[in-house]
């Protein structure tokens, strides 16, 4: 017999109080001494045990956690993990304040194991087995799930027969050369913003633009390219949708759309249902794709499940599971795995199940044909339209084989990110870190690392079998990488005690490091130490030459080993079937990473005592986080990484069209080109770059204001948290507050959530609640009396359209970080004028974020004591700007409040 739900005690905890509901429903609050008494004796019900028992202070608190039953029973749905946020999603009334929460949570639990009797629970397939494997890892809830589940009549499927295998299918056929007429791209426009729906001003002369770039190519290596600039709230997705639509129909070619943003992909997933109603063949025409670092790996799946993870982890894989026989596309970041999940167990195993270090054993693997990266990658050539991110659309332009889709146009959103995109995509790093990753791939885990060995040998085991010059290039590698760093090394690198020749350079480049680097501290990044590769100490010349050596030692095999897997494919054996060819294309696209990699390596290597390369910025570092080293090594970076990006990318498409609502960085003047063509690369194109910008249709002067805080000085924390707390009160709640630093974040937050949720406005912020960012949005969308902090990502990562933003504070200009890379691209685009471009885009893109609809408005508030007049133009033409001290601004934000309520709420009048 299962207990009855309602009978359990439950806690809630948050920074105001604590309160326990106790078998008869009586609430009661506690102190922190009597809660953590009462859940060390008894498990209570609660919700989001990690938060919990940081609110307690008691992190090894555990309970019956309502979020892990909701993973359990709706795998792949969404919830924003908080009290109302459940009650939403099971159907309840939120409970009222926070000292009705606990009595809420035996109802809510009720509710949710309702479903368990309910026959139209969809998720029921595969429930009855999951609990018991549960069950036998003492999860807290299988006592009260098992009960109320009855074992399923037919032999049910298991996870891996229930999921759909992949078909080959032939390679999809160059697009027919079509022009498309302006009338037509004009009247899809209206089909597909609706019959009757007013014309968005700017949206149509968008579309007409955006149609340029589909018109035939005329020369060879220059595409039809545009660079576009559509204020936000011209619809600049629907605007580029419509002759992309048009296009393919008359072509039947694919397009490639490129964001930088998980949230602009999942937006646009959703914008093109538009195009492509029925929800099977959205499926088929619309491909998200990620990298598949992102994706669950089926076979570590079935380790961890199979006794690789223990404890709460081998829980979360079991949840993990369950999620996987649901989930659309087996996106285990940023998909439909709920983001607050992983937090759940502190992360504790999830990046154990992706594929982050590349050691797929393709067509060797029992799982390939129901692989989800193959999914994508194989349903991503098929597809009309792809989704991808700026780093896959770069390096499936690099290497054109990699499972990429055969889009000849190309559409880069949020193009103001390319620059830095492709600044860590074209960069070289001869580190500790990475170095142990080339081993780990050769070599596969070693020592008592978990998980079956999937080193090369492993994987090309049959190829070993049948070609004798593959099986001594692969012997031949895996004895050169054993020459790599490998555990312990930071260690042996710290006594002084350096194993082979790359642990012998890393030793050099600390020691030269010490001797002279600059403290690159910002808490944005811990603090690293670097100095410039010039003028190197012998040592380090002598260790470069030696390094350079067992690179070539590896890097040789591995060129011999790739043109033996070249020749099987080009001069197939008969065992060579259509599986066993998935694999040798795999790994010979996997060896051909490492290979750059490895030529990466020695063309900095070489450059140690020799001449500087002017195209490029070479350093050496030591990164270090709260003082603790974690890495070492060598350094490149692109001078101009939009180069590359013009040279690989562009070039041999024959559309582009790069596209933001923020490129030309100065909204007040009209702002040239200048910037956005240096940014994107397209002054890299040789000339018929087109130009084309649309203003915003908001009316900035009446939807927003820009106050500028004189009087907190840089640096005085106490200061900066009251300022922090005083608009925040002032605006009841709705603010995104943005730092530069984590350490100054933590230290605000500190200091005023307490008192903010005292008044009844929660405060989130990231780095310090055990959430990810995208939960963290989630949640601040969800309360508009919720305000968040965080950092750089959530610049421009947020889209909250309504009333939950109506205020963004920065805690100052964000200047560049000092390091050697950002000096020398100063040094090269003209000192300040540089600096400005870079502060300009980053401010603009978080006033982005205030006005995201005609009937929003918000104020952003700057606190700078000295903000330079010639940064303003960041700020939209026509927005009214005031230079005022806190107490004048705290009033004009109270009183925009004042006047929302009074619109919201027309009865309401302020006392
Ligand atoms: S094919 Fe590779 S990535 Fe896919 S499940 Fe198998 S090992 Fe994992």
């Amino acid at each position: 017999m299962a207990p009855d739900p309602l009978t359990l005690p439950a806690i809630h905890a948050s920074h105001i109080g604590i309160w326990i509901a106790d078998m008869h429903g009586h609430v009661q609050r506690v102190g922190r001494g009597e809660a953590v008494a009462a859940v060390a004796a008894t498990p209570h019900l609660l919700l989001n045990a990690t938060l919990t028992g940081d609110r307690l202070g008691y992190p090894e608190l555990s309970g019956l956690d309502l979020l892990e039953l909701f993973a359990f029973l709706y795998p792949a749905r969404f919830a924003v993990p908080t009290p109302a946020g459940i009650a939403s999603a099971v159907g309840l009334n939120s409970p009222k304040g926070e000292e009705d929460i606990a009595a809420f949570l035996p109802r809510a639990t009720a509710a949710m194991l309702a479903s368990l009797d309910d026959p139209g629970w969809h998720e029921r397939e595969g429930a009855w087995h999951g609990v018991q494997a549960l069950a036998r890892q003492r999860w807290p809830w299988a006592s009260l799930v098992q009960p109320r589940l009855s074992q399923p009549d037919a032999n049910e499927r298991w996870l891996f027969a229930r999921l759909p295998e992949w078909e080959e299918q032939p390679p999809r056929g160059a697009p027919r050369q079509v022009a498309i007429d302006e009338a037509d791209v004009a009247a899809r426009l209206d089909r597909l913003t609706g019959d009757g729906a007013e014309r968005r001003p700017g949206q149509q002369d968008y579309a007409r633009a955006a149609a340029a770039i589909f018109a035939p190519r005329e020369r060879k290596d220059a595409p039809q390219m545009l660079v576009a600039e559509a204020g936000t709230g011209i619809g600049k997705t629907l605007g580029y949708l419509a002759p992309a639509k048009q296009w393919i129909d008359r072509s039947a070619g694919s397009v490639c759309i490129s964001t930088f943003t998980k949230a602009l992909q999942r937006q646009l997933s959703r914008e093109t249902e538009r195009l492509y109603p029925d929800p099977a063949t959205h499926r088929e025409k619309v491909v998200v794709r990620k990298g598949r670092e992102n994706y669950l790996c089926l076979l570590n799946l079935e380790d961890a499940l199979q006794g690789g993870f223990s404890g709460r982890a081998a829980i979360l894989a079991q949840l993990v599971a369950r999620w996987a026989a649901y989930t659309r596309d087996g996106d285990m970041i940023g998909g439909d795995l709920p983001g607050w999940l992983p937090a759940l167990f502190r992360r504790n195993g999830t990046t154990a199940l992706t594929d982050r270090r590349g050691e797929c054993i393709y067509a060797g693997c029992p799982h390939f044909r129901k692989c989800f990266i193959e999914h994508s990658a194989r349903a991503a050539t098929q597809a009309d339209i792809v989704i991808a991110n700026h780093a896959l659309t770069m390096v499936q332009a690099a290497r054109p084989r990699d499972g990429g889709a055969p889009a000849t146009r190309l559409i880069f959103d949020e193009g103001h990110h390319l620059w830095d995109a492709a600044d860590s995509m074209f960069a070289a790093a001869l580190t500790g870190q990475e170095a142990v990753e080339i081993r780990r791939w050769v070599l596969g885990p070693e020592g008592k690392s978990r998980g079956r060995r999937r080193g090369l040998a492993a994987r090309l085991a049959d190829v070993a079998s049948y070609d004798e010059a593959g099986d001594r290039a692969i012997q031949a590698a895996i004895a050169a990488a054993a020459e790599l760093p490998g555990d312990g090394w930071l260690g042996r690198l710290s006594e002084n005690e350096p194993w082979g020749a790359i642990e012998r350079l890393l030793v050099a480049v600390r020691a030269m490091v010490y001797a002279r680097g600059i403290d690159t501290r910002t808490a944005d990044t811990g603090y690293g130490l670097e100095t410039e590769l010039a003028d190197p100490d012998p040592e380090l010349v002598t260790a470069a030459a030696s390094a350079s050596d067992a690179i070539e030692a590896l890097l040789r095999p591995l060129m011999a080993l790739g043109k033996r897997l070249e020749a099987l494919i080009e001069d197939p054996p008969d065992w060579l079937d259509g599986q066993a060819r998935a694999r040798v294309d795999g790994a010979r696209h996997s060896l051909g990473t490492r290979i750059d990699t490895l030529g990466g390596w020695l063309s900095l290597l070489g450059r140690v005592g020799g001449p500087a390369d002017p195209d490029f910025v070479d350093w050496l570092a030591v990164d270090r986080y709260d003082g603790r080293e974690f890495d070492c090594g060598l350094h490149r970076h692109w001078l101009d990484p939009a180069r590359p990006i013009a040279e690989i990318v562009y070039r041999p498409a024959q559309g582009v069209l790069v596209t933001s609502a923020t490129l030309r960085g100065d909204g007040r003047s009209g702002g040239g080109w200048t910037d956005a063509d240096i940014r994107t690369g397209a002054r890299h194109m040789d000339g018929g770059v087109q130009h084309f910008a649309v203003p915003s249709p908001f009316d900035y002067a009446r939807q927003s204001e820009v106050l500028v805080v004189t009087d907190i000085a840089r640096g005085d924390l106490p200061t900066l948290a009251g300022a922090y707390s005083r608009l925040i009160e002032a605006a009841g709640g709705g603010a995104l507050g943005l730092f530069s630093a984590i350490r100054r974040l933590r230290i605000v937050h500190s200091r005023i959530a307490d008192r903010l949720a005292r008044a009844g406005l929660p405060l989130f912020a990231q780095h310090v609640d055990p959430l990810d960012t995208g939960t963290l949005v989630d949640i601040f969308r969800a309360d508009p009396h919720a305000s968040l902090l965080g950092t750089d990502a959530l610049r421009d990562g947020v889209d909250v359209p309504g009333d939950s933003l109506r205020l963004v504070v920065m805690e100052g200009v964000p200047w560049p970080r000092p390091t050697i890379l950002h000096a020398a691209r100063r040094a090269a685009q003209g000192g300040t004028t540089y600096d400005d471009m870079v502060i300009r885009a980053r401010i603009g893109q978080a006033f982005g974020r205030l006005i995201r609809r005609a009937d929003d408005f918000g104020q952003f508030v700057m606190l700078s004591p000295s903000f330079p007049s010639r940064l303003l133009g960041a700020f939209p033409e026509g927005t009214p700007i005031r230079r005022l001290p806190l107490d004048e601004a705290v009033n004009h934000v109270a009183a925009a409040n004042v006047e929302r309520r009074k619109t919201a709420f027309p009865a309401f009048s302020p006392s």
